[in-house]
């Protein structure tokens, strides 16, 4: 795969760390940066915590471990990602942090450098007329959590090229994931599907329709899902979920993708979830 040993990947938080572990795990050196020392600190922490499970549940050997674990370097001054292959950004989901991480980037790195995101919902097109080499920016969306899933959705932009979506779908692969192709409109395919289905799992709530424990056991009883669509809402997010309906709301312009006045409703009341300890459900 064209040269690939240096992954840097920008955001260190949830999903940032899983893709550094990924990363280090299938063999790459991996620059991992954020923008201040202790959530950098907090990512490695969770890297190491992860790791040490996989050697407890035998997947990994203690040996395996503390390699992958000597390929992360954390790094806090962006210009040392000069050395990188190959750029991830898995930075906060707001298009000016990212449009702003994708013009230095665009600066920092070698012109043949790719530079991909795992945005849930911003246009790769829009991200890619940030720099000046929009042929190499790809949306490369993992999942939650990125050790354990399967999937990379890969999100090509208007002008990503063969040769990069060819690149990426390679690393995907050296990751151990399996790549499937998009093109980018507003929530891919993933968000685009799921999101409108919570949100109308939340209408029936407000409706009186069932109760939150009726429609996710429905789900898992009927259709297999492993967890129901309110119990992963929760896990997810609810300002998340709000945000994502926003972007399908906007970006393709059907009112059908009306966000639920309950979820509104809840995110208002900072209901966010598993995160802030109530949403649909109760959490310690
Ligand atoms: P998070 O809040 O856990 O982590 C974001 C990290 O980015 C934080 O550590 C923050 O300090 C860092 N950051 C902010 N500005 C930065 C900058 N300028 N440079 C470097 N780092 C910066 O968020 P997350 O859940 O890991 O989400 C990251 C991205 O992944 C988002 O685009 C999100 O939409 C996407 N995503 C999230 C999930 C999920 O389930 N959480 C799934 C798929 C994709």
């Amino acid at each position: 795969m064209s040269g690939i040993t240096t992954v840097a990947v920008l955001g260190a938080g949830t999903m940032g760390n899983g893709i550094a572990h990924v990363a280090a795990r299938s063999g790459f050196e991996v620059l991992l940066s954020d923008i201040a020392q202790n959530l950098l600190d907090r990512g490695v922490a969770t890297i190491e915590k992860n790791l040490a499970r996989e050697v407890t549940k035998g997947t990994l050997t203690q040996q395996q471990a503390d390699e992958a674990r000597g390929r992360i370097t954390p790094v806090l001054d962006r210009e040392r990602l000069a050395a990188a292959d190959l750029a991830l950004e898995a930075a906060t989901e707001r298009f000016e942090v990212k449009a702003a991480i994708f013009r230095d980037l665009d600066r920092i790195l070698r012109p043949e450098t790719i530079l991909a995101t795992n945005t849930s919902s911003i246009s790769i097109t829009k991200l890619a007329a940030q720099t000046s080499r929009p042929q190499q920016v790809i949306g490369m969306h993992f999942f939650n959590p990125v050790p354990v899933m399967q999937l990379v959705e890969v999100i090509r932009g208007l002008q990503s090229s063969q040769a990069t979506f060819a690149t990426v779908e390679a690393l995907a692969t050296r990751m151990g994931k399996t790549a499937v192709e998009v093109n980018d409109a507003a929530g891919f395919v993933s968000n685009r599907v799921l999101m409108p289905l919570i949100n109308e799992a939340i209408f029936a709530v407000m409706e009186g329709v069932a109760t939150p424990e009726a429609v996710d056991r429905i789900f898992q009883l009927g259709m297999a899902h492993p967890m129901g669509p309110l119990t992963l809402a929760d896990f997810i997010g609810l300002d998340v979920c709000l945000d994502i309906m926003r972007v399908l709301e906007d970006g393709i312009g059907d009112p059908k993708y009306r966000p639920c006045p309950l979820l509104v409703r809840m995110v208002d009341a900072g209901w966010l979830g598993r995160k802030s300890g109530r949403g649909f459900y109760w959490y310690a």
